[in-house]
């Protein structure tokens, strides 16, 4: 056995009860009621409770994501990376339906795509400039060569 809170469902007074007993009586009316559903009440009330929190605590970290997503106006990767972990993967492991989280991480995916092309372009650009460094340290080496031969077959028949 163990005492159990709970609350009188006649009127609302606290009430400790042994919660091995089948009847309970309110100390406060003397209204009587089964231990066990007053106790199965208080539980599903109590969890309730939790998830509101839950829900409420999701929604702050989404709001918070949505500010510093809203702060800046360019991005890195690693600021995309930073709200996602910071804020909205936070907000959904609390509340996986919270909206406003979602909406974000929307934008966060559409926002690491564009960087990701961006990226991608730079380095076929400097992949580009390499080339052109190649063509033209090899014809500066080139050019002298073929005078050399040149000027050897000029010279020397
Ligand atoms: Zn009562």
């Amino acid at each position: 056995m163990s005492l159990v809170s709970l609350k009188c469902p006649n009127c609302n007074g606290d009430i400790q009860m042994d919660d091995s007993k089948e009847n309970g009586f309110c100390m406060y009316c003397g209204s009587s009621f089964l231990v066990k559903d007053e106790v199965q009440k208080s539980h599903s009330e109590h969890s309730g409770t939790i998830n509101l929190n839950r829900k409420e605590e999701a929604e702050n970290f989404a709001i918070l994501g949505e500010q510093k997503y809203s702060e800046k106006t360019s991005f890195t990767e690693a600021d995309v990376k930073y709200i996602m972990e910071n804020y909205v993967e936070k907000s959904l492991v609390l509340d996986m339906t919270n909206k406003r989280a979602l909406d974000l991480k929307t934008r966060l995916d559409k926002l690491m795509v564009i960087i990701k092309q961006k990226q991608a372009a730079i380095i076929k650009k400097s992949n580009n400039k390499v080339t052109n460094m190649k063509v033209v340290f090899f014809l500066i080496f080139l050019i002298p060569l073929i005078l050399v031969v040149a000027c050897n077959m000029y010279f020397f028949h």
